[in-house]
Parts: C-alpha cells; sequence; structure tokens
C-alpha cells in the first residue's frame, strides 16, 4: 500500500515525502511541475506528472498504484493572486478537489488529509484563533480553501471518505540539511524575501503596510517549522487509518511576528544588514492571524519542536546561502 502525495514536488509536499520515505512508507507523487521542481522529488518516490483536474491521468495513478491515503497539497495558494485571478483559484483548487474525491470514492480510497488555511478564517476578532471560530475569508484563495473543506464534508456523509483538514498559519524554513527547501518563482513570502535581501540579490524588502492596528504598525502573522507542520500530517494521516472522525486543526506556533519583528530576527540570525522600503498594503492581507493549535497537541499528539521563529529562519537560511539559486543549476 502507498501514500499518495498530489504536490509532492512543491515546497510544503516535498518535505512530505522526504519524511515519509524516512518513515518508511511507500509514497507516489503527483505534481504538475507547474510550480513545483522535479529536483526537490525524493528519488526514492514513485512520480507521476500530472494535473489531479485531468480525471483520467489520476484514475491512471489509482489504476496503477494501491493507494491507502492522500496527501493533498496541490493547490494554489497565493492570497494576491488569488485576488487577481479568482477563477484560476476555483479551477485549480475547488475544481481539482471535486476530481479527487470523485475518483477516491471510485477506488474506495477513504482517508484524505488536506492542506487548507488560516486564510479560511479572514479577519478574526478572536485572537489566537481556534477551531470554532467562524471562517470569513477576505480573499479568493481562503475562499477556495473554505469551499474545498465543504465538499469533503459532504462527500464524507454520501461515501464515507474521512479528512483531516489542516489550516496552516505561514509555514517557513527547511530540512536541516539543506536538501529540499522553498523556491517559488516569484517569491512573494516574506523569509525568503527577506533571506534573499540579506543574500544581496533584492536591494531591499518592501514592507507591505505600517499603518495597521497592530503594535507597530506591520501584520502579524504566525510562523510554523515546515518539519512541525509535517510531523503534524503524519499523525493527521496516522489517526485517520485507526479510523478516528474527520476534523479540522490550527497549525501554528501560537505566537505572533510582525513583518518588522521578522526584519530584525534575520538580521540578527544571518548577521546582515537588510534594507526596508515601506510600500501599500498588500490586497487581501489580514492585519493579524495567530493559531491556537491546543486541539492538534490534544487530539493528535502533535508537540511542534522547531517552531521558534530563530530556528525557522535559521534553517531557511541554510537553504537559502547553499542554495542560492534555489534549485535551480
Ligand atoms: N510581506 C511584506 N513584504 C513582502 C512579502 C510579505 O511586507 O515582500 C508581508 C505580507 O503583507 C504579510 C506577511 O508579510 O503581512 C506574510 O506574507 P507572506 O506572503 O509570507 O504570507 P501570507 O501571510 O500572505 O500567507
Amino acid at each position: 500500500m502507498a501514500i499518495l502525495v498530489l504536490g509532492g514536488a512543491g515546497y510544503i509536499g516535498s518535505h512530505a515525502v522526504h519524511e515519509l520515505i524516512e518513515q518508511n512508507v511507500k509514497v507516489v507523487v503527483m505534481d504538475n511541475l507547474e510550480t513545483g521542481h522535479k529536483k526537490a522529488i525524493h528519488p526514492k518516490a514513485k512520480f507521476y506528472k500530472g494535473d489531479i483536474r485531468d480525471r483520467d491521468q489520476l484514475v491512471e495513478v489509482f489504476n496503477q498504484e494501491e493507494i491507502e491515503g492522500v496527501l493533498h497539497f496541490a493547490a494554489s495558494s497565493l492570497v494576491w493572486e488569488s485576488m487577481i485571478k479568482p477563477v484560476k483559484y476555483f479551477d485549480n483548487n475547488v475544481y481539482g478537489m471535486m476530481v479527487l474525491l470523485d475518483v477516491m470514492n471510485q477506488f474506495n480510497v477513504k482517508n484524505i488529509v488536506f492542506s487548507s488555511t488560516a486564510a479560511t478564517y479572514g479577519e478574526s476578532d478572536v485572537v489566537p484563533i481556534h477551531e470554532d471560530v467562524s471562517t470569513r475569508p477576505t480573499n479568493p484563495y481562503g475562499e477556495s480553501k473554505r469551499m474545498m473543506e465543504q465538499i469533503m464534508k459532504w462527500c464524507e456523509l454520501a461515501h464515507g471518505i474521512k479528512y483531516v483538514s489542516l489550516r496552516y498559519f505561514n509555514v517557513a524554513g527547511a530540512m536541516r540539511d539543506g536538501i529540499i527547501g522553498e523556491d517559488h518563482d516569484p517569491e512573494t513570502h516574506l523569509i525568503p524575501i527577506v533571506l534573499e535581501t540579506a543574500l544581496g540579490k533584492r536591494k531591499h524588502v518592501t514592507i507591505f503596510g505600517c499603518d495597521y492596528d497592530t503594535k507597530d504598525g506591520t501584520c502579524i502573522r504566525d510562523y510554523v517549522h515546515v518539519d512541525d507542520l509535517i510531523q503534524a500530517h503524519i499523525l493527521a494521516l496516522q489517526y485517520l487509518i485507526a479510523g478516528n472522525e474527520s476534523t479540522v486543526f490550527n497549525l501554528g506556533s501560537n505566537e505572533g511576528y510582525s513583518v518588522k519583528e521578522i526584519i530584525e530576527t534575520a538580521e540578527i540570525v544571518t548577521g546582515k544588514k537588510i534594507q526596508t522600503v515601506l510600500g501599500d498594503r498588500r490586497l487581501g492581507d489580514p492585519p493579524i492571524l495567530v493559531a491556537s493549535s491546543q486541539k492538534a497537541k490534544n487530539i493528535l499528539g502533535w508537540e511542534p519542536k522547531k517552531s521558534n521563529i530563530e530556528q525557522i529562519i535559521y534553517d531557511a537560511w541554510i537553504w537559502h546561502s547553499k542554495n542560492p539559486n534555489g534549485y535551480r543549476e
């Protein structure tokens, strides 16, 4: 039996594949390589290049392989892009999920761990955010993930497909040895941009908005180390395979850092001065997103070990300084 990792060539998916293989699990990867990198795929994983919206191709993978469960990372995930290309997000994310669940049902595959997001909550008055807080997304990305969760809920009722939806807060860091890490083109995430600036690849970091109602006027986010995040996926998979009920968990560190604090910490970790420029607010950005992850700790027994901000930035720094051009030669 194998675990199918959809989006296993992407930043988070590739870390999941490495960890599963480390734990001697048989892994099948499907990725359309639109944002993922072939080099990020573990050599021991069986790889199919394909898009989950392509039903025939997905059926082919389920026909060829004995799939026991699915980890679903294959989605578009940029808040700002979703504001200008909403249909891309509903097509890739929501339609992709519809095809996937239909094919899982056809092949009687009953377990899925899904990458959801804090963006499902939108602007919450409750901080830290727990899973019972109402979801009111402020961008199509968050809306698409909320819809995907709803579709899973109805497919559970109709077909008995069990799911765990993991609502990530801000994922960063990399595997300590610098073999795989974060490489987006274009890069739009804060920590990689800050580190590329420290490396001299960029002149400055633009701070998107310094007039938010926060301690220093910049947005606050909760950063979780990718390795800790992946441990939660493995626990969630075990939880489902053990026959437990479908549910949603937040994954974060329970601590919020402002954009300015991230830049200051990166200056300490890298020993480099990082130039900044003040810019306008970015479309769709909620001011504060901080998680309560107590539920994942209580039910899954999740124990984040690396999610202090210095370690996250340090591990990302190792990846960026060893691979200044990412996966490109
Ligand atoms: N951000 C910024 N400058 C950048 C990139 C990001 O000020 O060049 C801010 C962004 O507005 C947000 C925070 O950093 O408040 C985290 O953004 P990121 O894109 O990393 O993750 P998101 O929270 O959008 O998922």
